[in-house]
């Protein structure tokens, strides 16, 4: 399989800047996501990847050797879109096959072996036969993976997928997509706009917002510890505070948080990343909690929560409320039985950013 490099890719329609500069990595039999809202630069990126795009500049390099010149046909590399694309008039099986259009079948297996494998790995063993619109979308959609995975490409790029189905069918098929990677360790990109199915899937994942890369890490690197403010509303719900540091004392400062509430002072610990020293009383911080560590039993940074809308989700509770003008979302085992309730958070539960 292969290693994809991204060195400061740029691409520009006319006067629009579709990328603005973006390097990124993603290792050999990696599941790297792209994700960002519509608009930020996927879909380019990843067409960047396949040789569909040229880039106005930059390099793009597979085990380290410069593709750029190399057109889509020669870098080995399947691509599933949004839509479908199966050929109408041609059966399940012919529409698989004509994924081995430019190469030879793996492993010296005949064509029909190739397909019929195929179908297996896709879980429509028996199927061949029919015509694309005697399947499901979901079936579908499979259908159009397998034709992608015919040539045994080095490089799986999936753009949005998932986009036309329902969202247990997406869930369903989420699975069987990463079950399928994961046999087969093909590098693979996914594109999605859905920050949870981002989490859910990636290895790692790359969060983009105006044609540059935001941060990239695991799921947890970047949900637990967001490197911007775009990030940390971006993924996942989140609380985020702007104030002034009053002081700071080994490694937690005080944040005088931008509200006239006396309670408004919080104690928050600067992670190893950050450089408490070089943050002096005076500076403005913005730091975030997620809604899940405002807990009603924590002792520290204590404030009360008038209670504004309650969503019972099964097996916990989303919470919208208000603080000091600005809305607060928690978590809780349970829905809360007062109008107000008061939550606090640790210092090390608030990120930084
Ligand atoms: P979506 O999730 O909506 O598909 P995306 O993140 O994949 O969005 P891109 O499709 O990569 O975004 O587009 C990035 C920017 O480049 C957008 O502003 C888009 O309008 C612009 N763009 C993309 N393709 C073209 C084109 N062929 N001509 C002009 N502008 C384009």
């Amino acid at each position: 399989m292969v290693r994809i490099e991204l060195e400061g890719v740029q691409k520009a329609f006319g006067e629009a800047v579709a990328l603005e500069c973006v390097s990124l990595t993603v290792e050999d039999g990696e599941f790297f996501t792209l994700v960002g809202p519509s608009g930020c630069g996927k879909t380019t990126t990843l067409r960047t990847i396949a040789g569909l795009s040229d880039p106005t500049a930059g390099t793009v390099r597979f085990d380290g050797e410069d593709v750029s010149d190399v057109p889509v046909e020669d870098r080995n590399v399947g691509v599933v879109f949004q839509s479908y694309a199966l050929f109408p008039h041609m059966t399940v099986a012919e529409n698989i096959r004509y994924g081995l259009r430019f190469s030879e079948p793996p492993r010296d297996l005949s064509a029909d072996e190739r397909v019929q494998e195929l179908l297996e790995l896709v879980d429509l063993a028996g199927m061949g036969d029919r015509d694309p619109d005697e399947l499901s979308g979901g079936q579908q959609q499979r259908v159009a993976l397998a034709r992608a995975l015919a040539p045994a490409p080095d490089v799986l790029l999936l753009d949005e997928p998932m986009s036309a189905l329902d969202a247990r069918l997406r869930e369903q098929l989420r699975r069987e997509i990463k079950r399928i990677q994961q046999e087969l360790g093909v590098t693979t990109v996914y594109v999605t706009h859905d920050q949870e199915e981002a989490l859910a899937v990636s290895d790692r994942l790359a969060v983009m917002a105006d044609g540059a890369v935001e941060q990239v890490g695991t799921p947890v690197e970047v949900y637990e510890g967001p490197a911007t403010e775009f990030v940390a509303s971006f993924v996942g719900e989140n609380n985020l505070f702007s104030g002034t540091v009053e002081s700071r004392e080994a490694g937690v400062l005080s944040v005088a948080v931008d509200a006239d509430d006396p309670t408004g002072t919080f104690r928050v610990a600067a992670d190893a990343d950050t450089d408490a020293d070089d943050i002096a009383a005076g500076e403005r911080v913005t730091f975030c909690v997620r809604p899940n560590h405002l807990d009603p039993d924590a002792n520290a940074n204590r404030f009360p929560v008038a209670v504004e809308t309650v969503e019972y989700l099964g097996g916990t509770t989303r919470l919208y409320g208000g603080w000091a003008d600005r809305e607060i979302v928690l978590r809780l085992p349970e829905p809360p039985g007062e109008e107000a309730v008061t939550v606090g958070f640790a210092p090390e539960d608030a990120t930084l950013l």
